[in-house]
């Protein structure tokens, strides 16, 4: 028997509760690997799992957790044997099939990916699925111009999980990076990370009817959408991107909206690290691997247990957590 953050459903007032509790290998859903859970982490959609689920959930009682790190234990994948170490982001892994939020876990081996060269366990869990798609995010913006020397690049939501490590990634490129936030006292953490230049998120969220304002981002990270989207697409450089990974702020985007797209060519690039095949995610973790400077990941790292799972559930769709959160499932 081992544990697990268990969140159980009561059919009769609809209402749900998270606990950790004892479980056994029979317990897990079916795959061809077992993994011995070494870290997991908190993101965004975990706050919503560990509650009511908000649609995610597909069966109590359900185990969360979007992402892990660890070591196989058995395997009958050719992929992977015992004593690998793996990590896991996406797949609805900790929504429709049990995820890391226990001391074990079995998947499907196309789900994996082999530890990258660089990382161990928990750095690789301090990155996680937010800093994959920031990653993810940053070479979207390559794949379309984005080059050192044209002016500062945005990061929305800079104090959050993705916002973090993409500000970190921006900077160890070279890029001057201008990062949003609704919370003044990140700034010194900001700058730690390679910010040049703080915005109050509030100059970015009032909806203005104006077509097109001044020039100003030579690319973007967007992990807010709603007002704040509305108001960076009219302030992109002609023929710059914008990243769109999520949506904090909200899931509508506000302003006359066209015109960026049309009178100053900017593209609007969705990105998704839920579905990402294989050769993306191991090119990804390369580049984390290279690109990443571990000290700047250190900083970000707030380290917690399976029983502090649910206050920081709840945390963190008030948006009160601050970078990563590094869940050690054996503590
Ligand atoms: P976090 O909660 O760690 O960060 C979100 C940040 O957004 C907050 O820290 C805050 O930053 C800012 N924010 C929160 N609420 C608002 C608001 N009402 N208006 C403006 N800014 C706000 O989450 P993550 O970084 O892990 O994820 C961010 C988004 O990206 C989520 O929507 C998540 O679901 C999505 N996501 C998408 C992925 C994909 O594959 N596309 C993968 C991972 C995440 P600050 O305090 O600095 O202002």
């Amino acid at each position: 028997m081992f544990n697990a953050l268990v969140v159980e459903k009561d059919e009769e007032t609809g209402k749900t509760s998270a606990a950790v509790t004892q479980i056994g290998e029979d317990d897990l859903p079916h795959g061809e690997v077992l993994i011995a859970v070494e870290y997991s982490t908190v993101n965004y959609k975990d706050g919503l799992c560990i509650g009511p689920g908000g649609g995610l959930v597909r069966q109590y009682p359900h185990v969360p957790g979007i992402d892990f790190a660890g070591t196989v234990e058995q395997s009958s994948d050719d992929r992977y044997k015992p004593g690998d170490k793996v990590v896991l982001t996406g797949w609805r892994v900790g929504e429709a099939h049990w995820g890391g939020y226990a001391q074990k876990a079995r998947v499907l081996a196309d789900w994996l990916v082999p530890l990258p060269e660089g990382l161990d366990t928990r750095a690789a869990m301090a990155v996680g699925t937010a800093g994959l798609t920031a990653m993810l995010s940053v070479m979207a913006l390559e794949d379309h111009g984005l080059e050192t020397g044209h002016g500062p690049v945005l990061v929305t939501g800079a104090a959050g999980g993705v916002g973090s490590v993409a500000t970190a990634i921006l900077a160890n490129l070279g890029h001057e990076v201008a990062a949003v936030t609704g919370r003044p006292e990140t700034a010194e953490y900001l700058q730690g990370l390679g910010a040049t230049q703080i915005v109050p998120r509030e100059e970015l969220t009032e909806v203005t009817k104006k077509p097109l304002e001044s020039e100003k981002w030579a690319g973007c990270v967007d992990a807010v959408a709603g007002a704040m989207l509305g108001r960076v697409l009219k302030q992109m450089k002609y023929g710059t991107s914008v990243a769109a990974v999520g949506l904090a702020g909200g899931a509508a985007i506000e302003g006359a909206l066209i015109t960026p797209f049309i009178l100053r060519g900017v593209n609007l690039l969705g990105i998704d690290s839920v579905m990402q095949p294989y050769d993306n995610r191991l090119r990804a973790w390369a580049r984390i691997a290279k690109d990443l400077p571990m000290e700047k990941l250190e900083s970000m790292v707030q380290p917690a247990t399976l029983s502090d799972l649910p206050g920081l559930g709840r945390d963190i769709l008030k948006g009160q957590v601050k970078g990563r959160v590094v869940v050690d499932v054996n503590a």
